[in-house]
């Protein structure tokens, strides 16, 4: 049948109704225009650089920044589409601890952009003079959005490369160094550098190398953090957790089963509830994945004797926190005491130029429950950092690097170093 000439016009007046409703869900447009990239059109690149960085998390960017900014030509490789890793892809934005005992124990590039993240966002500090009732009241609450923006902001500034939905396929040695084959979609890269940090949360270049890692049969649950009901603002108390038990990030497969799991559990919760999802994180926190065999092991009473390691180059601050089935009932640290961290729990034994920085720090099962806290993560990857810069540049590795420079440096930016050395 032809259209009469008043089907014609109510078809309009349709679509003039149905296009100021479609304008009504964009509240505003605004414009930004990406900059043309160099050989877009070429699948396959090589980069020449002093320090690759792979795993852009919470200690990966602190450590790639910290390389940028000691001179090192700095690549960082990150699988997903952001840096900050737990702390912001997690939702983890509230990272701790920076303070033991009445004072500030962790600074350096973590807590820069942990401040200017609070600062930029209105939000409000801890009063770390203060020793508080419960650890958690000192986590600092983080805009997630903001942090992760901020962090590549420093990234730019630091002169360091960023290379997003890549990851390394290859690794091998070469005379001056390493020689790592990573692929994207679209890319296939070719990295030569002298130095790898290796920040996946666990040492995944590590295990690529055949060097021993070490992990539980059960671990920690991962979480999913989301919200029902009412807008999430920046903030612990606000956000629901999904413990998933038997998360495990080892590969994409086990990835996307917790992520999976998680999902369904939360849509079924929504049912059952019935309130509106107003929040939800791209993905599962893992709490607990491999730890890599270092040149020392840093074990639970070094950790809660708070023992000042010889080579130890940043502090760590947190109970003792094991999350089970049945939840969690974090250990607090006695009075006066502050773990401490050693370079050599950084380097993979017998390895050479080769180090990691994160939760997959060389130690038992509880010294870790406490040492993969996000403010512990970031003076680790501060350190590795300058390690790594310092042995790219001297034709060294890491361990060889004298510790006085390495702490020189890392005062010079900002760090506070453990006991009088
Ligand atoms: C649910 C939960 C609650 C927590 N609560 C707190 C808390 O209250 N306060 C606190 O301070 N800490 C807390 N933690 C601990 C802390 O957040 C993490 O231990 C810490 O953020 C880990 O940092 P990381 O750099 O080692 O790893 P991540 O931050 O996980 O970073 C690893 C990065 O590497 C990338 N990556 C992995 N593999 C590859 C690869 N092959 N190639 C390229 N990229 C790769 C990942 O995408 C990720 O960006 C919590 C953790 C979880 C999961």
């Amino acid at each position: 049948m032809k259209p009469t000439e008043t089907d014609r016009r109510d078809f309009l007046q349709q679509s003039v109704v149905g296009a100021a409703a479609a304008g009504l869900t964009i509240a505003s447009t605004s414009h930004a225009t990406a900059q043309p990239v160099a050989d877009a059109a070429e699948p396959e690149i090589t980069n020449d650089v002093d320090v690759l960085v792979v795993g852009g998390g919470t200690a990966g960017h602190v450590a790639a920044i910290q390389a940028g900014r000691a001179g090192a030509k700095t690549l960082i490789v990150e699988r997903n589409s952001q840096l900050g890793g737990t702390t912001t892809t997690g939702g983890v934005a509230f990272p701790g601890l920076f303070d033991a005992w009445g004072k500030q124990v962790i600074a350096g590039i973590g807590w820069e952009l942990v401040k200017e993240s609070v600062e930029l966002d209105g939000g409000k500090f801890p009063d770390f003079a203060k020793v508080p009732q419960r650890h958690w009241h000192n986590q600092v609450y983080t805009n997630q959005f903001l942090y992760a923006i901020l962090a590549e902001e420093k990234c730019a500034e630091a002169g360091v490369e960023i290379a997003y939905y890549e990851f390394p396929q290859a690794v091998r040695k070469t005379e001056a160094g390493w020689e790592v084959d990573c692929v994207g979609f679209g890319t296939k890269r070719r990295v030569r550098c002298k130095q790898i940090i290796d920040c996946t949360g666990g040492a995944e270049v590590v295990g690529m190398l055949g060097l021993p890692r070490l992990r539980e049969d059960e671990r920690q649950p991962g979480s999913f953090l989301f919200m029902l009901g009412k807008a999430h603002t920046p903030g612990r108390e606000q956000i629901h957790r999904l413990y998933v038990h038997g998360a495990d990030s080892t590969n994409s497969r086990t990835a996307t089963e917790a992520n999976l799991t998680g999902r369904r559990t939360i849509l079924a919760k929504v049912r059952k509830e019935k309130k509106r999802l107003m929040h939800l994180q791209p993905e599962t926190g893992f709490r607990e994945t491999y730890r890599i065999v270092g040149e020392t092991l840093v074990t639970v009473n070094d950790y809660t004797s708070g023992r000042v390691f010889e080579d130890a180059i940043s502090h760590a601050f947190y109970p003792v926190d094991l999350h089970t089935k049945t939840g969690v009932r974090p250990k607090p640290l006695k009075r006066g005491k502050v773990p401490t961290i050693p370079l050599r729990a950084l380097i993979p034994k017998g390895s050479r130029n080769l180090i990691v920085a994160g939760r997959s720090v060389s130690s038992d099962r509880l010294a870790n429950s406490g040492l993969r806290v996000q403010a512990s993560c970031m003076g680790m990857g501060q350190a590795a950092g300058v390690a790594a810069t310092l042995a790219a540049k001297a034709g060294s590795t890491p361990l060889d690097v004298p510790l006085a420079d390495i702490r020189a440096r890392l005062r010079e930016h900002g760090q506070i170093i453990p006991g009088k050395a």
